[in-house]
């Protein structure tokens, strides 16, 4: 028998007792920053384990280690928070819980986009690897960061010496809930979640009344001319073929038709799949606002401000083939390769931190007969997804199926 196969003999007996944990921490969701009952019940669960758990670690990060004889040392990441939104699944373990946001602001608070699961995938794994330690050898190090929907949780861990704390790892590996039938496991080699960058850009003009433009540099025409000029970044200066977004998402300015104000505000959203076109769009960015002041006659420098950034995510194609073999002698028809993806993760900064390679794979969440439904009438985006106050993967076999995943990927390091 596989070392896989023998600690999963443990499995059912785990779980009830790991349902009733994702439950719990679905009921029981936290925003971002604010994690530290998670962190606490998460904790608590590794040190029951018999881990050496380190907490506080960026704010409410925390790392579980367990060292069981030479060999490689294994990385696994989770993640704590979850999401601003009112839930309205319906379902018996519901959130109910509202809190109040960075801003002042009364939201509803969600699990919407799988991090519940992910953390009890982890601890289960934790579990059944601790109870078997005659099956494997290395330096299993599982990881809860906080504040992954903000972007800001893995960098704040990195900052606070993560790894004057902790072994660095051979390896890192990560799972997400993404679009595709629940049960199946999917890799991708290479470039796989895009680079995202938020940014805010004031600009300046001279205000004054509606009817003497002549007396004024206007920040709303100036403004047009910008977001008009944006739209050439991804047209004529990124090669086609390379996949690049410019969005500008909100622009503000003004009060009323008869006066024309003093600064105009642009809230722009970048997205690209390698370093070099990050860079390309984020200077000519720059270069076009400037022009664009300069030109207008402005009377004050523009204002940068970066919100939000998300480095690309790229596979380590030898790890990530190491993954996928495993998991097709695992999951058999049920491993597959996933489509690169739009959306964007801070995880990659913590193996970049460490000069570490890594891989991230997705868990489909729909039920099986309702994607191949949608696909066949070709609506898949009518879908329920990530970050919809609807978005509740079927408990089972997600989380099964979530557990085995990091099972199989760890012992392809821990039990080769
Ligand atoms: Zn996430
Ligand atoms: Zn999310």
């Amino acid at each position: 028998m596989t070392a896989l196969d023998d600690i999963l003999t443990g499995y059912e007996a785990l779980r009830p007792a790991q349902e009733a944990f994702y439950q719990d921490l679905h009921a029981h969701p936290e925003l971002s920053h604010q994690e530290h009952d998670t962190a606490r019940r998460v904790a608590g669960h590794l040190q029951g384990d018999g881990f050496a758990v380190t907490t506080g670690i960026g704010g409410t990060g925390v790392v579980g280690v367990l060292a069981n004889g030479s060999g490689p040392a294994v990385l696994l990441r989770a993640e704590l928070d979850a999401l601003p939104l009112r839930e309205a699944t319906g379902a018996p373990f519901a959130s109910t819980v509202t809190t109040t946001d960075a801003s002042g602001m009364e939201v509803g608070v969600d699990h919407a986009c799988g991090h519940d699961l992910h953390m009890a995938a982890m601890t289960g794994m934790a579990a059944l690897l601790a109870g078997h330690r005659d099956r494997w050898h290395g330096t299993l190090i599982t990881l809860f960061q906080p504040a992954e929907e903000t972007g800001e949780g893995a960098q704040d861990m990195v900052d606070d010496g993560l790894f004057k704390k902790i072994p660095v790892p051979d390896v890192a590996l990560a799972q997400h809930l993404l679009p595709g039938i629940a049960g199946t496991v999917r890799t991708r080699s290479g470039p796989f979640m895009s680079a995202a960058d938020s940014l805010e850009v004031t600009v300046y003009g001279r205000g004054g009344h509606g009817s003497t433009p002549q007396s004024t540099v206007d920040p709303v025409v100036l403004a047009a001319m910008i977001i008009i000029r944006l739209q050439t970044i991804v047209s004529r200066e990124v090669a086609p073929g390379d996949i690049a977004v410019v969005t500008v998402g909100s622009c503000h300015a003004g009060t009323r038709s008869n006066v024309i104000p003093d600064h105009a505000v642009l809230e722009l959203n970048l997205r690209s799949y390698s370093a070099a076109t990050r860079q390309r769009m984020l200077e000519a960015v720059q270069r076009i606002v400037r022009a664009e002041c300069q030109a207008s006659g402005s009377p004050k420098d523009p204002e940068f401000k970066t919100t939000l950034t998300f480095p690309v995510t790229s596979n380590d194609p030898a790890v990530t083939d190491r993954v996928a073999q495993a998991f097709a002698a695992h999951f058999g028809d049920n491993a597959d390769e996933i489509p690169r993806q739009t959306v964007s993760e801070d995880f990659s900064k913590i193996p970049d931190a460490a000069g570490v390679p890594y891989t991230y794979w997705g868990l489909g969440y729909t039920d099986r007969d309702t994607y191949l439904a949608a696909e066949k009438a070709g609506h898949l985006e009518d879908l329920t997804s990530n970050h919809s106050p609807k978005f509740l993967p079927p408990m089972q076999p997600c989380l099964r199926t979530g557990t085995e995943a990091l099972l199989a990927a760890a012992l392809a390091w821990l039990a080769p």
